[in-house]
């Protein structure tokens, strides 16, 4: 069976050019980057390249990069470490985890937390956020793009609030990275998270961007690694990965692998919008990362249909892949003011630039059959079929 991928803000492949440049990090240049010796400094010079390049991808100093083990970390690290007892927060409902569950965790230890709600289309209004603000707000943290939908968020406008009231800004850029141009002093950050698994680097591995003169307490402790941010041995292949995916995702802003995505996007979600009743697409009327689509299919559960489609080799998901399999609604729809029956039969596709357009061709074969079918099968189908009938 043919296997069909679009499940790309879940992971993605690492390129072959990311695995040569790693590859030899793993047995000849294997040095650990804190060595004096010749096979430390190869190990630090590679380190050291693939700073500049993150740095390149996010318009920043390399000093401003700290290498961590990936998007959770570096979210988790922007609020712990900016937040002490007695601190406020302001954070929104459509964040990821990574930021909610160490904001409920920072609230437990005596910081103040407001969750602005999103709006019905999935985005965040910086007006919310400013009428959030209190006089001990120390972090605002917003995300660039979202994971579920691809909505991007005015993390621009919201800078300028964080900017004019004196406090830090976090945004979360793990979904953003390698699909729009990222540039942290238009944002007007203080930190930004980033993951080298989402844009075709390895996974386990992501960047903090840290702006000079923020202080911040780190998370791990122990060596001097990453100039006190960030202690351990520093992950050689992973990073220098990374900074080949940042150097990759930064050519494919400018060199059409974008708007090629985008273009593939676009006919996936107009064929099913033509051959599909009753579907749409969330967050439809917001500016959107190209790669992404949230479509919902009334009258059939969303998990039924990953399912039927990963048993005809297309494989997408529900949500988010750290909440699929649970059988909560996804947060993010909920914030939104989906109903819940609607929020259940969405599903997210997010296509990569190894996406083609055979693939977008066998999804619009698959999956206006996979609906067919489970509706034919639905109660909930019948029972709107019936009421459609008697009108
Ligand atoms: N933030 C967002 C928006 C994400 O989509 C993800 C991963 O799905 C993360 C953070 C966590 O990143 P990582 O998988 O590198 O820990």
């Amino acid at each position: 069976m043919r296997r069909i991928y679009m499940d790309a803000n879940a992971t993605t492949p690492l390129l072959p050019e990311v695995f040569e440049a790693m590859r030899p990090f793993f047995i000849d240049s294997f040095g650990n980057a804190s060595s004096v010796h010749h096979f430390g400094q190869r190990a630090r010079a590679a380190v050291e390249q693939a700073r500049e390049q993150a740095a390149a991808l996010l318009h920043c100093r390399p000093a401003e990069i700290v290498f961590t083990s990936g998007g959770t970390e570096s979210d988790n690290t922007a609020i712990f470490g900016i937040l002490r007892p007695g601190d406020h927060l302001v954070t929104t409902s459509i964040e990821h985890h990574a930021v909610l569950q160490a904001a409920d965790k920072v609230r437990e230890r005596g910081v103040e937390v407001t969750v602005v709600p999103a709006g019905p289309s999935g985005n965040v209004d910086p007006e919310d956020i400013r009428s959030a603000l209190r006089p001990n707000t120390r972090l605002i943290s917003v995300m660039m793009a979202n994971n579920e939908t691809g909505v991007i968020q005015p993390v621009e406008a919201i800078g300028k609030v964080a900017t004019e009231a004196g406090v830090a800004f976090h945004t979360d850029a793990v979904q953003a990275a390698g699909k729009i141009p990222i540039d942290v002093a238009a944002i007007g950050c203080h930190l930004l998270s980033i993951s080298a698994h989402k844009f075709h680097g390895p996974q386990g591995v992501g960047v903090l961007y840290v702006r000079r003169g923020t202080r911040f307490e780190p998370l791990v402790f122990g060596g001097s690694h990453e100039r006190q941010r960030r202690a351990g041995t520093e992950n050689v292949p992973g990073i220098v990965g990374l900074g080949k995916a940042c150097e990759i995702a930064l050519a494919a802003l400018t060199d059409g692998t974008d708007d090629r995505i985008a273009l593939l996007r676009h006919r996936l979600e107009q064929g099913l919008l033509a051959r599909v009743d009753d579907c749409g697409i969330n967050g439809v009327d917001q500016p959107r990362v190209p790669n992404t689509t949230n479509m919902y299919f009334d009258h059939l559960e969303g998990e039924a249909l990953v399912i039927a489609l990963d048993l005809k080799g297309l494989a997408v998901s529900g949500g988010s892949a750290c909440s699929s399999g649970s059988p909560e609604p996804s947060h993010v729809l909920n914030a939104m003011g989906l109903p819940q029956s609607r929020a259940q039969s969405s599903l997210r596709y997010s296509l990569s630039r190894l996406s083609t357009d055979d693939d977008v061709d066998a999804a619009l074969e698959l999956i206006p059959a996979a609906v067919a079918q489970l509706r034919e099968y639905s109660p909930v189908y019948k029972k709107h079929l019936a009421e459609a009938a008697a009108k």
